[in-house]
């Protein structure tokens, strides 16, 4: 199959899920996982209508961005990013959602107040409380959610999670449901300060339809689009 015919087949399940849960698809953004993919498979998959490209690594992300691969389409940082790398992406990439730590947070506000711009970003939220994860424990979430609205050069726009890898086939409904409540009660929380959380990230190849199922507004998807990769640390 062709990324072309990739893409509409995704687009089109996509679509039937968000119709199954009562949703508008459009309401349902798809964000291409293109990690070690080149900067040409990147082009072909632009030219094919993807207008998110998810990426995981700094070092990919400047490699593509110095070919002007991404040109026609936003991109979304989705990988654990390092503070000392924050420099390459803000003001760049259209929204960081990855961001796991108060210093992290902290470090791109200060970066984006330099730039006079204000960066979007999603908290990511460690919902299956997995030690090799990365993201905020879901109780500590909402602490660093009120931290983000209040800072200047930062735009709070939701939460990112990647439910743990051995149930991505099935299951996860559980952990998509619980990111949804504290999307709900998050937003409520922030509401009036300077936050504009429009954003659920979560749902992958495997379980994209039950994150829909559950209010995801992101879907970020790599094999189902490109093919196998080989193997890997999915957050890397
Ligand atoms: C690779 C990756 C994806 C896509 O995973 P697939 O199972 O290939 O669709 C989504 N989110 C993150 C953070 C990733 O690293």
């Amino acid at each position: 199959m062709s990324i072309q015919a990739n893409i509409a087949a995704v687009r089109r399940a996509i679509d039937e899920a968000a119709i199954r849960a009562g949703r508008d698809p459009k309401g349902i953004t798809l964000a291409a996982a293109t990690k070690v993919q080149t900067s040409d498979t990147i082009r072909e998959a632009i030219r094919a209508g993807i207008t998110v490209c998810g990426e995981n690594r700094v070092q990919e992300f400047n490699v593509h961005w110095a070919d002007g691969a991404y040109e026609g389409a936003q991109v979304h940082f989705i990988g654990h990013l390092q503070k000392n790398k924050v420099k390459y992406l803000v003001g760049k990439v259209s929204l960081i959602e990855s961001v796991d730590s108060e210093e992290l947070l902290r470090v791109i506000d200060s970066r984006a107040q330099k730039l006079g711009i204000r960066q979007d970003i999603l908290l990511e939220v460690n919902i299956g409380g997995e030690e090799s994860k990365s993201g905020v424990r879901p109780e500590e979430a909402e602490a660093l959610a009120e931290l983000a609205a209040a800072l200047p050069g930062i735009r709070l726009r939701g939460l990112m999670a990647i439910p743990p890898a051995a149930q991505l086939s099935r299951g996860n409904g559980r952990y998509f449901a619980e990111m949804h409540q504290l999307f709900v009660d998050i937003k409520a929380k922030t509401y009036d300060n300077r936050s504009s959380m429009d954003c659920l990230s979560m749902g992958m190849s495997g379980d994209f339809a039950d994150a829909i199922a559950n209010g995801s507004t992101e879907v970020r998807i790599g094999t189902a689009l490109f093919g196998q990769r080989p193997p890997m640390r999915i957050n890397g």
